[in-house]
């Protein structure tokens, strides 16, 4: 008999399920089309902070949830065998004009206070990088040591080997047993939409690639320069991302959106030119009304629980959002944010 059932493999309800048996608990996943198979399945895996500045309760928890994941995915990994590709690697940022030069100097001093010394924000000269840099009109990069990466499908496999061992079963079907969370990304903001007055949630797909990079980058920062990802992984590939599209037909294929996406990363970083891609993958992003994560009771499922709405940072979330979720399940200490409640989004 479990304790805890939870429907959905993806980040989220893999993540929670392991907090949930590293505390002892009983626990059965049951995803009827796998672990991954939703938006969790992917390449990119940037595990980048806000802008240091205009704290706010999200901001916060993603914040403890960065710091928190090293020990995370190192519990993870010594548990299941397998390397989730997690590491602190930082990442670089160009400085555009004398404008932008002021306001990155200025949240040095932001960091400084809202990092609480667990890592920096430098402006540093450009020529001080190396090769592995975006082009910087200002001659200046912002680097920051906070930043992480991991690489999402490795994450997911981890997981999964760390909780098999851990004694739990991850099945296609089951009935419910003990307390039962919904973790099933757009599935789930969707059915909810549907009985609700408003919109309660959608997807938004995204498009991301993996490139082979003719250097040596598995400990290189990652980069985020107009606006894309440049994420480069612990197995040598290095991951551009991503489109962000509302209106959308086949949630799977990839197309000339992607195409630019890569060329605008290439235009950006002289050391991409020639890199071959090797990969590309779409999937469909849970963003919930209020664009926070939705966390605490089931809106459809009475006595129930939720964790959804990840978005674009369900990874960089999940190991603190695991961590209150566990204290619902197990201990009903209720520590979510009030953003982070259902409620928000109705
Ligand atoms: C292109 C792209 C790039 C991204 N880049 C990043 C990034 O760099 N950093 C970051 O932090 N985040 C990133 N994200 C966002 C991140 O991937 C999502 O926030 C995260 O995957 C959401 O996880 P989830 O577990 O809530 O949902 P999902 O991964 O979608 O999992 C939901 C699961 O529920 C299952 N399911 C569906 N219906 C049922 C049912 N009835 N019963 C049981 N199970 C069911 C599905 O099969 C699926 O496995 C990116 C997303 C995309 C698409």
């Amino acid at each position: 008999m479990a304790d805890v059932t939870i429907r959905g493999a993806g980040i989220f309800g893999l993540s929670i399920a392991w907090a949930c048996l590293s505390r002892g608990a009983k626990v059965r996943v049951v995803d009827p089309f796998g672990p991954g198979a939703g938006s969790s399945g992917g390449v990119v895996g940037a595990l980048a902070p806000h802008v240091p500045e205009n704290w706010n309760s999200k901001k916060a928890f993603q914040f403890d949830s960065l710091i928190m994941a090293e020990g995370f995915w190192q519990g993870v990994e010594a548990a299941g065998g397998v390397s989730s590709g997690y590491g602190r690697t930082g990442r670089l940022q160009p400085i555009a004009d004398d404008h932008a030069l002021e306001l990155a100097q200025g949240r040095a001093g932001t960091a400084a206070d809202l990092w609480q010394g667990h890592a920096t924000w430098q402006v540093i000269p450009a020529t001080e990088a190396g090769d592995w840099a975006p082009h910087s009109p200002s001659g200046f990069l912002i680097r920051d040591t906070l930043t992480a990466r991991m690489h999402p499908r490795r994450a997911c496999a981890a997981l999964v080997a760390a909780i098999t061992a851990k004694g739990a079963e991850i099945v296609t079907e089951a009935a419910d047993e003990g307390r039962t969370l919904w973790a099933t990304g757009i599935t789930d903001l969707e059915a909810i939409s549907a009985i609700r007055p408003r919109m309660f949630g959608a997807g938004v797909k995204g498009q991301g690639a993996s490139l082979k990079v003719d250097m040596d980058l598995t400990a290189a920062p990652q980069l985020f320069a107009d606006t894309v990802h440049i994420v480069p992984h612990a197995d040598g590939t290095v991951a551009i991302g991503s489109t962000s599209e509302r209106d959308y037909g086949d949630p799977k294929s990839t197309d000339e959106q992607l195409d630019a996406v890569i060329d605008r990363a290439i235009a950006a970083v002289p050391a991409l030119q020639g890199a071959e891609v090797i990969d590309r993958w779409a999937g469909v992003r849970p963003r919930s009304r209020s664009r926070a994560p939705v966390l605490g009771e089931h809106p459809i499922h009475q006595g129930q629980l939720i964790a959804n709405g990840g978005f674009k940072i369900g990874f960089g979330m999940a190991p603190k959002v695991a961590e209150v979720m566990a204290d619902l399940i197990l201990n009903d200490v209720d520590q979510i944010p009030d953003d982070f409640r259902p409620e928000a989004s109705f």
